[in-house]
């Protein structure tokens, strides 16, 4: 089983000619919303590609939050660990496209309470999995306490060190593998906390040129299939799913990693950010 520890948050996305001025009101063209936050992204993608997959996070007891949970159990995710608050609403992205840019503002609101103490009565469900997986969208301390218990279970760990935050003194030993993208790499191997020693829990993805780890000393790059590109939203979110399910499926890293290229690859040719993740067959049919 895989355990995504992460955020649910609901992308609000409205279109508009231009950016609107401080007290402006403008006539927008298109309002639409999509299931987001890289901790429910990321359970989605493993779960398509047929991973039994459970979700532990916060949604705010409200409509976005309860219609998260259907739709999170419409995707066949376990979703008795994630926990609606009252008080604080479900995580909001509200998204401004105009002029071919956007601005977007991230309200965590229920995400930011799961709390290490949550983490602590719900280790029962961290000692049973193969694989945990975790993002930088949720506390701290919280990540840190997911941390603790998959040390002491000897379960692995792949933290996605996404959105950046330097990774606190004491986090690297505790780490199976760090999944950044080529800036958040530069950033994490330039920070206090690295030695030359972790090099090798690094696997870096590099866009269209797909990714590359370290193993025994050796340089091991995973190019990446050509595709039309319609939507690149949500890639490494693909990426770091489908590596969490196929390195539970008992897959070499090596290969693990070619698959999660050819996931996230093919992910970015339709739109929206769990759009296009595809399934298991959907997979195996772009891959052959
Ligand atoms: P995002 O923030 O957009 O979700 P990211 O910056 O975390 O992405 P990337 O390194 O851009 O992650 O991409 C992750 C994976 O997605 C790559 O390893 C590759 O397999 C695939 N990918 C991304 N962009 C392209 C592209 N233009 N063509 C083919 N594959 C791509």
């Amino acid at each position: 089983m895989i355990t995504v520890v992460g955020s649910l948050n609901i992308d609000l996305i409205s279109t508009v000619d231009r950016f609107p001025k401080p007290g402006e009101t403008l006539i927008g063209s298109e309002f639409r919303t999509s299931f987001g936050g890289k901790g429910a992204n990321q359970a989605v993608a493993a779960a398509r590609l047929g991973g039994t997959v459970q979700m532990i996070g916060c949604v705010g007891d409200d409509p976005f939050g309860h219609e998260y949970l259907t739709y999170l159990k419409k995707e066949g995710i376990l979703v008795d660990r994630v926990k609606p608050v009252t008080h604080v609403s479900t995580g909001t992205a509200l998204i401004v496209l105009a002029q071919g840019e956007n601005s977007i503002i991230v309200v965590p609101g229920a995400n930011f309470q799961l709390a290490p103490e949550d983490i602590d009565r719900m280790k029962d469900a961290l000692e049973k999995s193969d694989i945990i997986l975790m993002q930088l969208e949720t506390r701290l301390d919280t990540v840190e306490r997911v941390l603790f218990w998959a040390e002491r279970f000897g379960n692995r760990t792949i933290l996605n060190p996404a959105p950046f935050q330097p990774i606190p003194d004491g986090w690297w030993e505790m780490i199976t593998y760090l999944t950044p993208n080529e800036h958040e790499a530069e950033a994490l191997m330039k920070s206090a906390t690295f030695k030359e020693e972790f090099l090798e829990k690094l696997i870096i993805t590099l866009g269209k040129k797909g990714a590359v780890y370290h193993e025994k000393g050796r340089k091991i790059e995973i190019p990446a299939p050509q595709v039309d590109a319609a939507d690149t939203t949500g890639a490494g979110d693909t990426f770091n799913g489908a590596l969490a399910h196929f390195l539970s499926e008992g897959l070499s890293l090596g290969e693990a990693c070619r698959y999660a290229v050819h996931a996230a690859s093919l992910s970015v040719t339709k739109p929206g950010a769990q759009g296009g993740m595809p399934t298991r067959a959907q997979l195996e049919s772009f891959m052959n």
